[in-house]
């Protein structure tokens, strides 16, 4: 059973996304043929992030060189880089008056330098054509190549955001290729750059309490500032099944524990997805 089909907690459930601002940024990506991850990913928060200009947009295509459990990009060949991307992206942000993006990619190990490049480029010609806009760029694990990540830095976006999706013991099973230390590094370098370093976890894929905190450690320890926790939804029958819908009390008490460990901000309720609220993370 999907989400679609399973019957959802009262929690769970959100308004349809309606409202001027949102028509208005749907037809115009889909004119631009820019990807939303808001849209592509069914995002539960559309309404709300939309209706406040904030927008997460999805580079380098819609097919992904890997295949994770849990989500619902399509796994296929890569279509060829399109170097016009970035200037259409940046235009439609300015067409939107948008404040605060966050950009994220699929991965593409198809490239030579995990298309690092092209991330450079796309955050500084954001910058260019929206002066004081601020971004997150929520990357891939660019196999933890500190060369590769430097190039997202050095592009200085106000946050980076590498997320580990769950704990230690279902990495293999939920993600594909990634591995749960290789992440860890990912933020260690993002950490030591001085740029606000973030990350997030879905759950309800059938970890512990125990995991989950042993994964807010990891984090920490590797000088992550800003996480987010989400329940897990499965986007069609071929995903992984929700093990568990996880309570907002539970909720909670993540939320208080991540904040009495260090971090400095934290965002964890049922509706949580990794761009929830994002504009708030840049003072980190
Ligand atoms: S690497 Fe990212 S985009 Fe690709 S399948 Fe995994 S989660 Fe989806």
């Amino acid at each position: 059973m999907t989400t679609a089909t399973r019957r959802l907690p009262n929690w769970m459930k959100t308004p349809l996304p309606s409202g001027k601002e949102y028509v208005e940024l749907k037809n115009l990506a889909a004119a631009q043929q820019l990807n939303t991850i808001c849209v592509s990913g069914n995002c539960p928060n559309k309404a709300e992030c939309w209706g406040a200009s904030t927008a997460s947009f999805m580079i380098l295509g819609e097919k992904c060189t890997r295949n994770c459990r849990f989500c619902d990009v399509k796994n296929m060949i890569p279509d060829a880089v399109d170097w016009n991307e970035p200037l259409r992206l940046a235009e439609t942000i300015k067409a939107l008056k948008i404040k605060h993006c966050v950009i994220t990619s699929v991965t593409r190990d198809d490239l030579e330098d995990g298309g690092s490049a092209f991330w450079a480029k796309t955050i500084t010609t954001i910058k260019e054509v929206n002066p004081g806009i601020t971004m997150e760029t929520l990357i891939p694990d660019f196999y933890a190549n500190s060369a590769h990540i430097q190039k997202v830095i050095d592009a200085k976006p106000e946050v980076i955001s590498h997320n580990m999706e769950t704990v230690r013991r279902l990495t293999p099973k939920v993600r594909d290729v990634a591995r749960y230390d290789r992440s860890l590094k990912v933020v260690e370098l993002i950490a030591a750059s001085g740029i606000v370093p973030k990350s997030g976890i879905m759950v309800g894929l059938g970890e512990t309490e125990e995991e989950v905190l042993e994964t807010m450690d990891d984090l920490l320890k590797s000088g992550c500032k800003v996480l987010t926790i989400g329940q897990y939804l499965q986007p069609t029958a071929h995903h992984l099944k929700i093990e568990e819908f996880i309570t907002p009390e539970v909720f909670i008490k993540y939320r208080e524990a991540a904040l009495e460990k260090g971090f400095k901000m934290v965002e964890s309720s049922p509706l949580v997805r990794s761009s929830y609220r994002a504009e708030r993370h840049i003072h980190a």
